[in-house]
Protein backbone atom coordinates (compact mmCIF):
# COMPACT_ATOMS: atom_id res chain seq x y z
CA UNK A 1 0.00 0.00 0.00
CA UNK A 2 1.12 3.34 -0.76
CA UNK A 3 1.12 5.87 2.14
CA UNK A 4 0.93 9.81 2.45
CA UNK A 5 2.61 11.11 5.58
CA UNK A 6 1.74 14.71 6.18
CA UNK A 7 3.04 16.79 9.11
CA UNK A 8 1.46 19.88 8.85
CA UNK A 9 2.49 23.16 10.72
CA UNK A 10 0.72 26.55 10.85
CA UNK A 11 2.60 28.11 7.46
CA UNK A 12 4.72 25.09 6.07
CA UNK A 13 3.57 20.79 5.22
CA UNK A 14 6.05 18.59 4.76
CA UNK A 15 5.15 15.61 3.02
CA UNK A 16 6.45 11.73 1.83
CA UNK A 17 4.67 8.85 -0.21
CA UNK A 18 6.07 5.62 1.29
CA UNK A 19 5.54 2.56 -0.07
CA UNK A 20 4.39 0.13 2.93
CA UNK A 21 5.59 -3.13 1.60
CA UNK A 22 9.36 -1.69 0.39
CA UNK A 23 9.45 0.67 3.14
CA UNK A 24 10.83 3.16 0.06
CA UNK A 25 10.11 6.72 0.14
CA UNK A 26 8.91 7.14 -3.54
CA UNK A 27 8.72 10.73 -3.27
CA UNK A 28 8.85 13.89 -0.78
CA UNK A 29 8.57 17.37 -0.43
CA UNK A 30 7.74 20.66 1.25
CA UNK A 31 5.31 23.42 0.89
CA UNK A 32 6.81 26.39 2.48
CA UNK A 33 4.71 30.35 3.39
CA UNK A 34 1.49 29.10 3.29
CA UNK A 35 -0.87 31.92 3.40
CA UNK A 36 2.18 34.02 2.99
CA UNK A 37 3.76 36.13 0.21
CA UNK A 38 6.16 33.84 -1.89
CA UNK A 39 4.52 30.26 -1.16
CA UNK A 40 6.50 27.69 -2.93
CA UNK A 41 6.77 23.77 -3.29
CA UNK A 42 9.50 21.87 -3.23
CA UNK A 43 9.08 18.37 -4.78
CA UNK A 44 11.67 15.08 -5.24
CA UNK A 45 10.58 12.04 -6.56
CA UNK A 46 12.83 8.96 -5.74
CA UNK A 47 16.43 9.36 -7.85
CA UNK A 48 14.71 12.03 -9.61
CA UNK A 49 15.27 16.08 -9.28
CA UNK A 50 14.69 17.97 -6.56
CA UNK A 51 12.27 20.62 -8.23
CA UNK A 52 11.52 24.33 -6.79
CA UNK A 53 8.26 26.04 -7.70
CA UNK A 54 7.07 29.47 -6.59
CA UNK A 55 3.10 29.38 -6.88
CA UNK A 56 0.52 31.24 -4.18
CA UNK A 57 -1.18 28.93 -1.74
CA UNK A 58 -3.45 31.19 -0.18
CA UNK A 59 -4.34 28.07 2.51
CA UNK A 60 -3.53 24.48 3.18
CA UNK A 61 -6.20 23.36 1.01
CA UNK A 62 -4.38 24.45 -1.77
CA UNK A 63 -1.25 23.46 -0.46
CA UNK A 64 -1.99 19.77 -0.77
CA UNK A 65 -4.03 20.30 -3.28
CA UNK A 66 -0.52 20.90 -5.35
CA UNK A 67 1.05 17.82 -3.52
CA UNK A 68 -1.73 15.67 -4.66
CA UNK A 69 -1.01 17.47 -8.55
CA UNK A 70 3.26 16.86 -7.74
CA UNK A 71 2.31 13.71 -7.06
CA UNK A 72 -0.04 11.86 -9.95
CA UNK A 73 1.87 14.75 -12.18
CA UNK A 74 2.04 12.92 -15.66
CA UNK A 75 6.25 13.48 -15.94
CA UNK A 76 7.54 13.11 -12.54
CA UNK A 77 4.75 12.06 -10.71
CA UNK A 78 4.82 8.74 -8.80
CA UNK A 79 0.84 7.45 -8.78
CA UNK A 80 -1.25 7.52 -12.16
CA UNK A 81 -4.50 7.67 -9.60
CA UNK A 82 -4.98 8.85 -6.06
CA UNK A 83 -7.05 6.07 -5.63
CA UNK A 84 -3.09 4.22 -5.63
CA UNK A 85 -2.84 6.09 -2.39
CA UNK A 86 -4.38 3.53 0.04
CA UNK A 87 -3.96 6.00 3.26
CA UNK A 88 -2.71 8.96 4.72
CA UNK A 89 -0.97 9.08 8.07
CA UNK A 90 -0.83 12.51 9.85
CA UNK A 91 1.83 13.91 12.91
CA UNK A 92 -0.52 15.14 15.68
CA UNK A 93 1.70 16.76 18.21
CA UNK A 94 -0.56 16.40 21.03
CA UNK A 95 -3.10 13.69 22.22
CA UNK A 96 -2.97 15.19 25.96
CA UNK A 97 -4.14 11.74 28.16
CA UNK A 98 -6.53 11.09 25.68
CA UNK A 99 -4.08 9.27 23.23
CA UNK A 100 -1.73 6.75 24.29
CA UNK A 101 -1.82 4.98 20.86
CA UNK A 102 -2.30 6.68 17.06
CA UNK A 103 -5.96 6.56 15.87
CA UNK A 104 -8.01 5.80 12.74
CA UNK A 105 -9.69 9.37 12.54
CA UNK A 106 -13.27 10.01 12.64
CA UNK A 107 -15.20 12.73 14.25
CA UNK A 108 -14.70 11.59 17.69
CA UNK A 109 -10.88 11.83 17.22
CA UNK A 110 -11.14 14.55 15.38
CA UNK A 111 -13.09 16.72 18.89
CA UNK A 112 -10.68 14.76 20.52
CA UNK A 113 -7.67 16.20 19.17
CA UNK A 114 -9.47 19.40 19.25
CA UNK A 115 -9.54 19.20 22.90
CA UNK A 116 -5.98 19.34 23.22
CA UNK A 117 -5.61 22.61 21.42
CA UNK A 118 -5.52 24.46 25.02
CA UNK A 119 -1.57 22.44 25.02
CA UNK A 120 -0.79 22.81 22.26
CA UNK A 121 -2.04 25.94 20.43
CA UNK A 122 1.03 26.45 17.68
CA UNK A 123 0.81 23.01 16.64
CA UNK A 124 -2.48 21.44 16.90
CA UNK A 125 -4.60 23.97 15.17
CA UNK A 126 -2.14 23.84 12.06
CA UNK A 127 -2.47 19.33 12.33
CA UNK A 128 -6.02 19.83 12.12
CA UNK A 129 -6.37 22.35 9.21
CA UNK A 130 -3.90 19.40 7.33
CA UNK A 131 -6.33 16.92 7.97
CA UNK A 132 -9.56 18.93 7.15
CA UNK A 133 -7.93 20.32 4.22
CA UNK A 134 -6.78 16.30 3.15
CA UNK A 135 -10.31 15.01 4.13
CA UNK A 136 -11.59 17.35 1.75
CA UNK A 137 -9.65 16.45 -1.18
CA UNK A 138 -9.71 12.67 -0.17
CA UNK A 139 -13.04 12.08 0.77
CA UNK A 140 -12.87 8.42 1.03
CA UNK A 141 -9.73 7.45 2.03
CA UNK A 142 -8.58 6.35 5.83
CA UNK A 143 -6.19 8.69 7.61
CA UNK A 144 -4.35 8.12 10.64
CA UNK A 145 -3.31 10.38 13.39
CA UNK A 146 -0.02 9.46 14.73
CA UNK A 147 0.82 11.71 18.04
CA UNK A 148 4.00 12.88 19.31
CA UNK A 149 2.87 12.48 22.64
CA UNK A 150 1.20 9.02 22.57
CA UNK A 151 4.56 6.62 23.02
CA UNK A 152 5.18 8.64 26.38
CA UNK A 153 2.06 7.93 27.79
CA UNK A 154 3.36 5.09 29.60
CA UNK A 155 5.20 6.83 32.02
CA UNK A 156 4.53 6.29 35.74
CA UNK A 157 2.27 8.92 37.64
CA UNK A 158 5.79 10.06 39.74
CA UNK A 159 7.68 10.76 36.34
CA UNK A 160 4.43 12.79 34.67
CA UNK A 161 3.95 14.99 37.67
CA UNK A 162 4.94 18.72 38.40
CA UNK A 163 5.72 19.67 41.94
CA UNK A 164 2.72 21.83 42.41
CA UNK A 165 -1.04 21.95 43.86
CA UNK A 166 -2.23 18.64 42.69
CA UNK A 167 -5.68 20.53 41.57
CA UNK A 168 -4.06 22.18 38.55
CA UNK A 169 -4.06 18.28 37.40
CA UNK A 170 -7.08 17.78 38.24
CA UNK A 171 -8.34 20.54 36.42
CA UNK A 172 -6.19 21.28 33.71
CA UNK A 173 -4.20 18.39 33.37
CA UNK A 174 -0.82 20.38 33.85
CA UNK A 175 1.47 17.72 33.65
CA UNK A 176 4.44 16.46 31.88
CA UNK A 177 3.82 14.72 28.20
CA UNK A 178 7.11 14.68 26.74
CA UNK A 179 7.37 15.02 22.48
CA UNK A 180 9.28 12.85 19.71
CA UNK A 181 7.79 10.03 20.95
CA UNK A 182 7.53 8.65 17.28
CA UNK A 183 11.22 9.34 17.25
CA UNK A 184 12.06 7.37 20.92
CA UNK A 185 9.71 4.72 19.94
CA UNK A 186 11.26 4.20 16.38
CA UNK A 187 15.03 4.51 17.67
CA UNK A 188 14.62 2.77 20.86
CA UNK A 189 13.00 -0.44 19.05
CA UNK A 190 15.77 -0.04 16.03
CA UNK A 191 18.65 -0.07 18.62
CA UNK A 192 17.29 -3.35 20.02
CA UNK A 193 17.44 -5.00 16.42
CA UNK A 194 20.85 -3.36 15.71
CA UNK A 195 22.10 -5.41 19.33
CA UNK A 196 20.24 -8.49 17.98
CA UNK A 197 18.31 -8.17 22.09
CA UNK A 198 15.16 -8.76 22.83
CA UNK A 199 13.29 -4.68 23.46
CA UNK A 200 11.10 -6.06 26.32
CA UNK A 201 14.55 -6.68 28.19
CA UNK A 202 16.49 -3.58 27.34
CA UNK A 203 17.23 -0.43 29.64
CA UNK A 204 18.00 2.05 26.64
CA UNK A 205 18.20 5.65 26.84
CA UNK A 206 17.49 7.85 23.73
CA UNK A 207 18.72 11.31 22.57
CA UNK A 208 16.87 12.87 19.99
CA UNK A 209 19.13 15.83 19.31
CA UNK A 210 17.69 18.36 16.90
CA UNK A 211 16.69 21.69 16.44
CA UNK A 212 14.62 20.81 19.11
CA UNK A 213 15.91 18.09 21.83
CA UNK A 214 14.76 15.63 24.25
CA UNK A 215 15.46 12.31 25.87
CA UNK A 216 13.75 9.99 26.75
CA UNK A 217 14.11 6.26 29.24
CA UNK A 218 12.58 3.39 27.58
CA UNK A 219 12.53 0.07 30.20
CA UNK A 220 11.43 -3.19 28.62
CA UNK A 221 9.89 -1.42 25.65
CA UNK A 222 7.89 0.86 27.94
CA UNK A 223 8.54 4.91 27.90
CA UNK A 224 9.50 5.69 31.72
CA UNK A 225 11.03 9.06 31.62
CA UNK A 226 11.73 12.20 29.05
CA UNK A 227 12.34 15.11 28.92
CA UNK A 228 10.01 17.69 27.58
CA UNK A 229 7.25 18.53 29.98
CA UNK A 230 3.59 20.15 29.01
CA UNK A 231 5.08 21.87 26.35
CA UNK A 232 8.61 21.33 24.14
CA UNK A 233 10.41 24.01 26.71
CA UNK A 234 11.62 21.63 29.09
CA UNK A 235 14.48 19.18 29.17
CA UNK A 236 18.05 19.90 27.64
CA UNK A 237 19.54 23.00 25.73
CA UNK A 238 17.69 23.14 22.13
CA UNK A 239 18.38 24.94 19.27
CA UNK A 240 16.51 28.39 20.14
CA UNK A 241 14.78 27.16 23.44
CA UNK A 242 16.43 27.44 27.18
CA UNK A 243 15.23 24.24 28.19
CA UNK A 244 15.31 23.84 31.91
CA UNK A 245 15.64 27.11 34.04
CA UNK A 246 14.64 28.32 37.30
CA UNK A 247 11.03 29.29 37.07
CA UNK A 248 11.85 32.17 39.36
CA UNK A 249 13.97 33.94 36.29
CA UNK A 250 10.55 34.93 34.53
CA UNK A 251 10.06 37.35 37.38
CA UNK A 252 13.36 38.34 37.29
CA UNK A 253 13.87 39.27 33.59
CA UNK A 254 9.93 40.73 33.89
CA UNK A 255 10.87 43.42 36.37
CA UNK A 256 14.74 43.83 34.90
CA UNK A 257 14.00 44.75 31.52
CA UNK A 258 10.28 45.59 31.89
CA UNK A 259 8.66 42.69 29.85
CA UNK A 260 5.43 40.82 29.59
CA UNK A 261 4.87 37.03 29.86
CA UNK A 262 4.34 36.59 26.30
CA UNK A 263 7.84 38.68 25.10
CA UNK A 264 9.65 36.73 28.28
CA UNK A 265 8.16 33.35 26.66
CA UNK A 266 9.71 34.28 23.19
CA UNK A 267 12.82 34.89 24.50
CA UNK A 268 12.85 31.59 26.36
CA UNK A 269 11.43 30.01 22.71
CA UNK A 270 13.68 31.95 20.23
CA UNK A 271 16.29 33.54 21.39
CA UNK A 272 18.02 31.31 24.06
CA UNK A 273 19.48 27.48 23.94
CA UNK A 274 22.71 27.39 21.82
CA UNK A 275 21.19 30.50 19.72
CA UNK A 276 21.72 32.51 23.35
CA UNK A 277 24.68 30.94 24.87
CA UNK A 278 27.02 31.71 21.73
CA UNK A 279 25.93 35.52 22.21
CA UNK A 280 23.51 35.00 18.80
CA UNK A 281 26.50 33.50 16.19
CA UNK A 282 23.65 30.47 15.67
CA UNK A 283 21.21 27.70 16.73
CA UNK A 284 22.52 25.83 13.83
CA UNK A 285 25.10 23.35 15.50
CA UNK A 286 27.13 23.37 11.98
CA UNK A 287 28.08 26.68 12.49
CA UNK A 288 28.60 26.06 15.96
CA UNK A 289 31.09 23.21 14.72
CA UNK A 290 32.79 25.12 12.37
CA UNK A 291 32.96 28.14 15.17
CA UNK A 292 34.15 25.50 17.76
CA UNK A 293 37.24 24.66 15.45
CA UNK A 294 38.52 27.95 15.25
CA UNK A 295 37.95 28.48 19.00
CA UNK A 296 35.10 31.21 19.34
CA UNK A 297 34.40 31.53 22.82
CA UNK A 298 30.43 31.86 22.64
CA UNK A 299 30.65 28.14 20.03
CA UNK A 300 32.71 26.45 22.53
CA UNK A 301 30.01 27.75 25.35
CA UNK A 302 27.41 26.56 23.45
CA UNK A 303 28.01 23.27 22.70
CA UNK A 304 30.08 22.63 26.07
CA UNK A 305 26.48 23.95 27.90
CA UNK A 306 24.84 21.53 25.79
CA UNK A 307 26.56 18.54 25.74
CA UNK A 308 26.95 18.53 30.01
CA UNK A 309 23.12 18.90 29.75
CA UNK A 310 22.47 15.85 28.06
CA UNK A 311 25.11 13.76 29.82
CA UNK A 312 23.24 14.99 32.97
CA UNK A 313 19.92 13.93 31.92
CA UNK A 314 21.61 10.47 31.11
CA UNK A 315 22.84 9.91 34.30
CA UNK A 316 18.95 10.71 35.87
CA UNK A 317 17.91 8.45 33.36
CA UNK A 318 20.14 5.45 34.50
CA UNK A 319 18.78 6.32 38.02
CA UNK A 320 15.55 6.31 37.15
CA UNK A 321 15.52 2.87 35.20
CA UNK A 322 18.64 1.73 38.09
CA UNK A 323 21.16 0.73 34.98
CA UNK A 324 21.44 1.54 31.31
CA UNK A 325 22.19 -1.15 28.55
CA UNK A 326 22.43 1.30 25.55
CA UNK A 327 22.35 4.76 24.70
CA UNK A 328 21.34 6.12 21.04
CA UNK A 329 21.89 9.24 19.57
CA UNK A 330 19.55 10.44 16.59
CA UNK A 331 17.98 13.62 14.69
CA UNK A 332 20.00 16.35 13.42
CA UNK A 333 23.24 16.36 15.64
CA UNK A 334 22.78 13.35 17.55
CA UNK A 335 22.81 11.45 14.01
CA UNK A 336 25.71 13.76 12.27
CA UNK A 337 27.99 15.69 15.30
CA UNK A 338 31.06 13.46 16.46
CA UNK A 339 31.42 16.38 18.29
CA UNK A 340 28.74 16.71 20.84
CA UNK A 341 28.72 13.01 21.05
CA UNK A 342 32.35 12.69 22.03
CA UNK A 343 31.39 15.35 24.66
CA UNK A 344 28.20 13.87 26.21
CA UNK A 345 30.48 10.22 26.54
CA UNK A 346 33.15 12.08 27.91
CA UNK A 347 31.25 12.25 31.16
CA UNK A 348 30.13 8.60 30.94
CA UNK A 349 32.85 6.86 32.15
CA UNK A 350 31.13 5.40 34.93
CA UNK A 351 28.88 3.42 32.86
CA UNK A 352 31.94 2.05 31.25
CA UNK A 353 31.90 3.36 28.04
CA UNK A 354 34.36 3.63 25.61
CA UNK A 355 33.91 5.76 23.30
CA UNK A 356 35.36 4.27 19.42
CA UNK A 357 37.06 7.59 18.28
CA UNK A 358 37.28 5.77 14.68
CA UNK A 359 33.06 4.96 14.77
CA UNK A 360 31.99 8.27 16.08
CA UNK A 361 33.09 9.82 13.12
CA UNK A 362 29.82 8.73 11.26
CA UNK A 363 27.39 10.90 10.09
CA UNK A 364 23.58 9.68 9.10
CA UNK A 365 24.55 5.53 9.28
CA UNK A 366 23.14 3.16 11.48
CA UNK A 367 26.95 2.74 13.71
CA UNK A 368 27.72 1.44 17.29
CA UNK A 369 30.20 3.76 18.13
CA UNK A 370 31.80 2.30 21.31
CA UNK A 371 34.02 -0.57 21.55
CA UNK A 372 33.19 -4.14 21.55
CA UNK A 373 34.01 -4.09 25.41
CA UNK A 374 32.49 -1.17 26.14
CA UNK A 375 29.70 -2.16 29.16
CA UNK A 376 27.18 0.13 27.59
CA UNK A 377 26.92 0.66 23.99
CA UNK A 378 26.48 3.94 22.38
CA UNK A 379 24.94 3.77 19.06
CA UNK A 380 24.02 6.29 16.21
CA UNK A 381 21.03 5.90 14.46
CA UNK A 382 18.84 8.09 11.87
CA UNK A 383 15.49 8.62 12.92
CA UNK A 384 12.70 7.97 10.57
CA UNK A 385 9.46 9.34 11.70
CA UNK A 386 8.09 9.02 8.35
CA UNK A 387 8.36 5.30 8.42
CA UNK A 388 7.27 5.29 11.55
CA UNK A 389 3.95 6.83 11.21
CA UNK A 390 3.39 5.57 7.99
CA UNK A 391 3.82 1.89 9.60
CA UNK A 392 1.31 3.02 12.33
CA UNK A 393 -0.61 3.93 9.85
CA UNK A 394 -0.85 0.48 8.02
CA UNK A 395 -1.66 -0.81 11.35
CA UNK A 396 -4.65 1.06 11.67
CA UNK A 397 -6.09 0.77 8.24
P1 LIG B 1 14.39 19.62 13.56
O1 LIG B 1 13.70 18.46 12.88
O2 LIG B 1 14.08 19.73 15.03
O3 LIG B 1 14.32 20.92 12.84
P2 LIG B 1 16.86 18.28 12.85
O4 LIG B 1 16.72 16.93 13.43
O5 LIG B 1 16.74 18.44 11.38
O6 LIG B 1 15.93 19.31 13.61
O7 LIG B 1 18.28 18.86 13.33
C1 LIG B 1 18.71 20.13 12.99
C2 LIG B 1 20.10 20.33 13.58
O8 LIG B 1 20.97 19.29 13.11
C3 LIG B 1 20.73 21.64 13.18
O9 LIG B 1 21.31 22.28 14.31
C4 LIG B 1 21.82 21.21 12.23
O10 LIG B 1 22.91 22.06 12.29
C5 LIG B 1 22.19 19.85 12.73
N1 LIG B 1 22.87 19.13 11.65
C6 LIG B 1 22.34 18.69 10.50
N2 LIG B 1 23.29 18.15 9.71
C7 LIG B 1 24.46 18.27 10.39
C8 LIG B 1 25.81 17.91 10.13
N3 LIG B 1 26.15 17.31 8.99
N4 LIG B 1 26.75 18.19 11.09
C9 LIG B 1 26.41 18.78 12.26
N5 LIG B 1 25.14 19.15 12.55
C10 LIG B 1 24.19 18.90 11.64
Amino acid sequence: MKILVINCGSSSLKFQLIDSESERCLAKGLCERIGIEGSMITYAPEGGEKEKTETPMPDHTEAIRLVLEALTNAKTGVVKDLKEIGAVGHRVVHGGEKFSKSALIDEEVLKAVEECNDLAPLHNPANLIGINACRKLMPDTPMVAVFDTAFHQTMPEEAYLYGLPYEYYRKYKIRRYGFHGTSHSYVSKRAAQLLGKSYEELKIIVCHLGNGASVSAVKNGKCVETSMGLTPLEGLIMGTRSGDIDPAILEFIAHKENKSIDEIMTILNKQSGVLGLSDGLSSDFRDLEAGYHKGDAGAVRAMKTFSYRVAKYIGAYAAAMNGVDAICFTAGVGENGPLVRSFVCEYLGYLGVTLDPKANQTRGTETVITTPDSRTAVLSIPTNEELAIARETVRLV
